[in-house]
C-alpha cells in the first residue's frame, strides 16, 4: 500500500513536470470517434504523416463512417489506405475492427462498458495488440484504460519506476493501481510519455535537457 502511495506521488510528479515542459497534448487527433479508431489501426508501424494521407483519402471518398467503410470493396479500401503502409493487412484489419465497432453496442451504453471484455474482443482480431486496443478504448470510447508503449516502458525503467523494462500488461495495471481513475489524466499522460520518448528519452537519452533529470535514476547515475 505504502509503495503505491509513493509511486502515485512520483507518477503525478512526472506528469506535472512533463506537462509543464510539453503543455497539454490534446490527443487523439480525429474529427469523430470512428476516425480515431481508423487512425489507431493505421498508425501501426508507420508515422502519423502517412496516416494523415490515408485518412485524407478516406475522407475524400466519404467513407469515414462505419457502414460506408464496410460497403467499400476491399481492393478499393486497400488503395485508399496505401499511404499508411502494410495496406493489405491494414485494410483487412480495419474492416474487422469496424465490424467490432458496429457490434459492440458500447456507443449506446458507455457507462455499462466492461473494459476488460471489450479489450479481449479486440485482441481476438488478427493484428490488434494491447496498445492498439487500449488506444481505441481510451481515445475513441473514452474508457478508463492506460495505454503503454515502448517509450513508456523504456523511460519507466530508466527513471526507476520499474526494475528493467516491464511487459505491457503488468505496467499498465501498475499505473492504473497507482493513479486516480481519471480518463483525462490517462489520455494526456500517455501522450506525455510519447513526447518524452521522442524528444529526450530516446535510445541515446538527452538527460541534460530532460525535465525529469532531477528525479531519474539513470540521469543521476551518470553524474
Ligand atoms: S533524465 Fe534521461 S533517462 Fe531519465 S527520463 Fe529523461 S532522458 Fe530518460
Amino acid at each position: 500500500m505504502n509503495e503505491n502511495i509513493a509511486l502515485k506521488a512520483k507518477l503525478l510528479d512526472i506528469y506535472r513536470l512533463l506537462r509543464t515542459r510539453f503543455g497539454y497534448r490534446n490527443w487523439w487527433p480525429g474529427n469523430s470517434p470512428f476516425e480515431i479508431v481508423v487512425g489507431a489501426v493505421l498508425t501501426q508501424n508507420t508515422n502519423w504523416a502517412n496516416v494523415e494521407k490515408a485518412i485524407q483519402n478516406l475522407n475524400a471518398a466519404d467513407v469515414l463512417e462505419p457502414a460506408r467503410l464496410l460497403s467499400l470493396p476491399v481492393d478499393e479500401l486497400k488503395r485508399l489506405v496505401r499511404p499508411a503502409g502494410f495496406y493489405n493487412q491494414k485494410a483487412v484489419r480495419l474492416r474487422a475492427v469496424t465490424r467490432w465497432w458496429l457490434d459492440c453496442g458500447i456507443l449506446i451504453a458507455p457507462a455499462k462498458a466492461d473494459v476488460d471484455a471489450l479489450c479481449s474482443d479486440l485482441l481476438k482480431i488478427d493484428g490488434i495488440g494491447f496498445e492498439t486496443a487500449d488506444c481505441i478504448l481510451l481515445y475513441a470510447l473514452r474508457l478508463p484504460t492506460f495505454v503503454i508503449d515502448a517509450y513508456t516502458r523504456r523511460a519507466a525503467a530508466r527513471i526507476g519506476i520499474t526494475a528493467g523494462e516491464m511487459r505491457y500488461e503488468p505496467l499498465k495495471r501498475l499505473f492504473e493501481r497507482c493513479l486516480p481513475c481519471d480518463i483525462d489524466l490517462y489520455n494526456d499522460f500517455h501522450a506525455q510519455w510519447v513526447a518524452l520518448g521522442k524528444t529526450y528519452c530516446r535510445k541515446k537519452p538527452l538527460c541534460s535537457e530532460c525535465p525529469l533529470g532531477g528525479i531519474c535514476q539513470f540521469a543521476k547515475s551518470k553524474i
